[in-house]
């Protein structure tokens, strides 16, 4: 795939008019909308495919996988309520476009992918767009426990269940968002930690992810 990186007129009204419409479909949080009218969304597509990348749809990038649907993106990242500082580890990293709303946000990103294609991608195209997360190429169904805790975990896989060793790597008082289910559909899970042992678990609407593939997953 051959990169291009320009921001022109025409991809900043274009996502100006995608801001727009995920304020439509519900999405009210003004700091992940900010988040959203920044990240340039065409940067991680060819540049023959520029025209559908401020399309509110997934996208293919390769290796059987997407770039998550960018209404998908700002839910996800509005249950998350990211506080500047935030530590957060990502599950999925994919084509890093929600690694960079996360950045934009503030927070301090651990993300890992497993697929090493889109591992490899990332970790050019990222930081040469100015984000430096904690890159890591592995299997994130088990978390990365070597640098936990942290205050939110976001997993952008669908899982069949919420790994219990991924839980015990949110800080109390930290937020979960993890989507659960069958491999053709799963809702959406907010997980409070308010104990050591105590757990508050919030379903809400569906979803269609990729699946999450590992130890603790399909
Ligand atoms: N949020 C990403 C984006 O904006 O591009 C999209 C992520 S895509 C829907 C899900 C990603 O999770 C895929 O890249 C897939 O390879 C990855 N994945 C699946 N199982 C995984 C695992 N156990 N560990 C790490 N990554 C995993």
């Amino acid at each position: 795939m051959a990169y291009k990186f320009i921001d022109n007129y025409r991809e900043r009204g274009a996502r100006k008019q995608l801001v727009e419409l995920l304020k439509r479909r519900g999405i009210a949080d003004k700091k992940v909308l900010e988040a959203i009218g920044k990240v340039p969304r065409h940067y991680f597509f060819d540049e023959t495919f520029w025209n559908q990348a401020y399309k509110d749809i997934a996208f293919p990038i390769g290796d059987g996988q997407t770039i998550s649907q960018p209404y998908t993106v700002a839910y996800q990242t509005e249950l998350l309520h990211i506080r500047p500082g935030d530590k957060v580890l990502e599950i999925g990293t994919g084509s890093g476009y929600q690694t960079c709303i996360l950045m934009e946000l503030g927070a301090e990103v651990y993300t890992i992918e497993r697929q090493a294609n889109l591992y490899n991608r990332t970790i050019q195209v990222l930081p040469y767009m100015g984000y430096k997360p904690h890159f890591f190429l592995g299997d994130g169904s088990k978390g990365i426990p070597d640098h936990a805790p942290y205050d939110k975990i976001l997993v952008t896989a669908g899982a069949p269940f919420v790994p219990e060793v991924m839980l015990k790597q949110l800080r109390i008082g930290g937020v979960m968002v993890i989507p659960v289910g069958s491999e053709k559909e799963q809702k959406m899970v907010t997980i409070l930690r308010i104990g050591e042992q105590e757990y508050e678990r919030i379903e809400l609407d569906t979803f269609r992810f990729v699946p999450l593939v590992g130890d603790q997953a399909w």
